[in-house]
């Protein structure tokens, strides 16, 4: 009997406490309540993911990622460098700072602005 409580109580500790979000990244340690948290909300990535760079934190729960490309430029049979810079939701769960890598998806329209959602932190800084 006591060994049966025992694994039941190391069962509860492994339920797991986010979604599967249907893409092999590491869940965030953290738990939010935030509707549009890929992990803990309703937010469901599809259409397109990316990997970037965080450049400004200064939004509430929004982030603005960039990350670079090089482009061909015909008439002068030269490459250029262009970059993206998108708008991306950041739930309470993940932490970042400006200059992290995070990986970013597709999801429906959250604001006017913002169709994207961070949903995991690769490299701190
Ligand atoms: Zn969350």
């Amino acid at each position: 009997m006591i060994g049966d409580v025992m694994v039941k109580k190391q069962m509860q500790k492994d339920v797991k406490n986010y979604r599967d979000i249907g893409i092999d990244a590491n869940p965030p340690q953290e738990v939010c309540d935030d509707e549009s948290c890929p992990w803990h909300g309703h937010a469901k990535i599809r259409g397109r993911i990316f990997e970037g760079e965080v450049v400004s934190t200064k939004m509430q729960k929004s982030v603005v990622v960039q990350w670079g490309y090089i482009k061909k430029v015909k008439k002068y049979k030269r490459y250029m460098r262009a970059k993206t810079r998108v708008i991306a939701h950041l739930p309470p769960c993940l932490k970042v700072n400006e200059g992290d890598k995070v990986r970013i998806g597709e999801t429906r329209p959250i604001s006017k602005a913002k169709a994207f959602v961070v949903f995991e932190v690769l490299s701190k800084q």
